[in-house]
């Protein structure tokens, strides 16, 4: 996939083709942003442009993606690329070992065999354990003049900073949401409500967007409005009812992604932002009628209580207490709201 395929991150690609036709690539890259918006296919692009046989070498060099070279990258099968990332079947808690790291040495020894570079992806860079993270430093500190490093990762905070400090940082941004959703209605089969839900639920990622389901979003649309603005009632059995069902089915993520939405839909509509499209759009006059009676600073309180649950759970702290005051501080609000209609 060569960059003129990628969609959108036009400054950073801008960047490593000004880079790579003035000379002026460095050792080591950190491409930071959040998850599945288009990184690793740059770091691909990249790759096959040092690499490709049949570069176009205008003012915007690009590989042609189509020559042994180009395909052996997009496979991951050439001799001249090494990619690193957590193995396997560790979904739970992935993490990057010494010894994966240790391959570099055999990748560095010889110069490259077709390209000008040696290049080693490390996909997820943040779950390098200590010893992986010390050894890669090693060879950061004095990398061989081939070499390219392409570190990618969506929480460079948990990088050591001494890597970090030896890699040129560049920051890719989601798409517009706009952007997205015309991406879909042209290369997709969706209706356009659909693409319109998918594009809106991705925010902005289209790595994400391309793998959503739409009939499985609008499931859960149902499923999560449903526990955010309607059964609610002041039986503290029932809220820890649903809690307790959330952390017992593993959803805790997937819920407070789905609460984060529905919340800054109210948000928006309270603020009367409306520019901005609402996942929740099919139960908007609801939420019109629930945001003109619930104050945007107490809209913002209950956001940030789901985002310091956010960052419990990565933590792996009890999520079913954290749950349970967000719940009795959701129906709170909500009661006060139907209490002046
Ligand atoms: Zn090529």
């Amino acid at each position: 996939m060569p960059f003129n395929t990628i969609i959108g991150h036009h400054r950073p690609i801008q960047w490593l083709q000004t880079a790579v036709r003035t000379h002026h690539l460095g050792h080591a890259y950190l491409f930071h942003g959040e998850p599945a918006i288009g990184k690793r296919q740059t770091a691909q692009a990249l790759t096959q442009l040092l690499h490709c046989e049949m570069p176009q070498s205008d003012s915007a060099p690009d590989a042609c993606g189509t020559c042994r070279s180009c395909h052996q990258v997009e496979q991951t099968i050439h001799p001249d690329c090494l990619i690193i990332q957590p193995e396997d079947g560790q979904k739970q808690n992935p993490k990057i070992k010494i010894d994966q790291i240790r391959e570099i040495e055999h990748l560095v020894i010889y110069r490259p065999l077709i390209g000008s570079h040696k290049i080693c992806l490390i996909d997820e860079a943040e779950t390098m354990t200590i010893e992986a993270a010390n050894a890669l430093l090693k060879t950061l500190e004095d990398p061989p003049d081939h070499c390219l490093f392409l570190l990618i990762s969506s929480r460079p905070e948990h990088l050591l900073p001494t890597i970090r400090s030896r890699c040129i940082a560049l920051r890719f941004s989601p798409l517009p949401v706009g952007d997205v959703f015309e991406f879909l209605k042209k290369h997709s089969s969706m209706e356009s409500s659909d693409a319109r839900l998918v594009a809106t639920f991705s925010e902005g990622r289209l790595g994400q967007a391309l793998h959503l389901d739409p009939e499985e979003l609008k499931v859960n649309l149902r499923q999560y409005w449903a526990l955010l603005f309607e059964e609610h009632s002041d039986s503290a059995a029932h809220v820890f009812a649903i809690s307790e069902s959330l952390v017992k089915s593993h959803q805790v993520p997937e819920a407070i992604h789905w609460f984060q939405q529905g919340l800054r839909d109210l948000l928006l509509l309270s603020l009367e932002e409306t520019n901005s499209p609402t996942l929740y759009c099919d139960q908007e006059p609801t939420l019109r009628h629930l945001a003109k009676r619930i104050r945007p600073s107490d809209i913002l309180e209950l956001i940030k209580e789901l985002h310091q649950l956010e960052r419990d759970q990565q933590r792996n702290l009890n999520m079913q207490i954290g749950l349970e005051q967000f719940f009795f501080h959701l129906h709170d609000q909500l009661e006060y709201a139907h209490a002046h209609e």
